[in-house]
């Protein structure tokens, strides 16, 4: 499993043809995705974030480009053969929490749906789940009954349950409070370790921070991977965590810092 790769893109390109013009959402987009990894992928809003997650998710096609889900090279596939290989190997957790929902499912039926679609058998792992997301006590409610972190956590439910080889998330902690938003990271972090590969779109530092790599997306291009890049959070004191790499430059813990028109340079004095 470790060198497995879980999906890969080649030349991914998205052209929004629109009344008015054409948006090039994504400009030719390589990546590979191993298995048991979390890659997070960060950008401003606009730069294709949900773009590119809904092709990875193959529930969007590519204008140009093509895409790997396992063995399989979906982008030349039908309809009905990407249905099966979407609901196999594949969970998706749309952006709006709304829309990963049916209006008269109850909670527990929603995820229930999904692992039976996914062939998983063992009821008990459904209530597990919900359990671990925090939502058992809503498992009778329907979607509009629900917070909107509530919704995002049965999206999120529906989306890992039965362990498929990939889940493509986008931004699926913006609704959540540190602490249900921890609970879903540690269900990210079991689940990779049972192989399953982990896309999340988000400007969620804590989801940064439990990635294993980072990939920075603008105007629809990936901007190369560095070691270097870490997002890290600003607390309100204006305190700042540098990566253990750069510590090793501040023997002394002293710094000397620069600022410029559009960055902070931070120096050993
Ligand atoms: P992000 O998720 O990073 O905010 P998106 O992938 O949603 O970025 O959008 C990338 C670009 O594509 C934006 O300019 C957006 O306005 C445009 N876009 C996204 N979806 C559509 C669509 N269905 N029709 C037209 N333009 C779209
Ligand atoms: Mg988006």
């Amino acid at each position: 499993m470790p060198n497995e790769i879980a999906a890969s893109c080649t030349g991914l390109v998205k052209i929004y043809r629109t009344a008015t013009a054409d948006v090039h959402a994504l400009k030719g987009v390589d990546a590979a995705f191993p298995a048991g990894t979390v890659t997070a992928v960060v950008g401003p809003s606009g730069s294709g974030k949900s773009s590119l997650l809904r092709i990875l998710a193959a529930v969007d096609r590519p204008t140009a480009g093509s895409l790997r889900i396992g063995e399989v090279t979906v982008s030349a596939l039908g309809r009905s053969p990407l249905r099966r290989i979407r609901r196999r190997l594949v969970g998706y957790v749309f952006q709006r929490p709304a829309h990963n929902l049916i209006p008269y499912l109850s909670v527990r039926e929603h995820v229930a749906l999904a692992a039976r679609l996914r062939g998983e058998r063992d009821a008990s792992k459904v209530d597990e789940l919900l359990d671990v997301l925090a939502i058992a006590h809503r498992r009778d409610h329907r979607p509009h009954q629900l917070s909107g972190g509530e919704q995002q956590r049965v999206g999120f439910a529906q989306a890992v349950i039965g362990a498929p080889a990939l889940v493509v998330a986008d931004e699926p902690t913006a609704e959540l409070d540190s602490k249900t938003g921890e609970r879903l990271l540690e269900t990210v972090s079991a689940l990779t370790e049972r192989g399953t590969s982990f896309v999340i779109s988000t400007h969620d530092p804590r989801v940064v921070e439990a990635a294993g790599r980072t990939l920075h997306l603008r105007h629809g291009a990936l901007e190369a991977e560095t070691e270097e890049r870490t997002l890290s959070v600003i607390d309100e004191a204006g305190r700042i965590q540098l990566p253990p790499r750069a510590l090793t430059l501040f023997r002394d813990r002293r710094a000397v810092i620069e600022v410029e028109d559009d960055h902070v340079r931070i120096e050993p004095p």
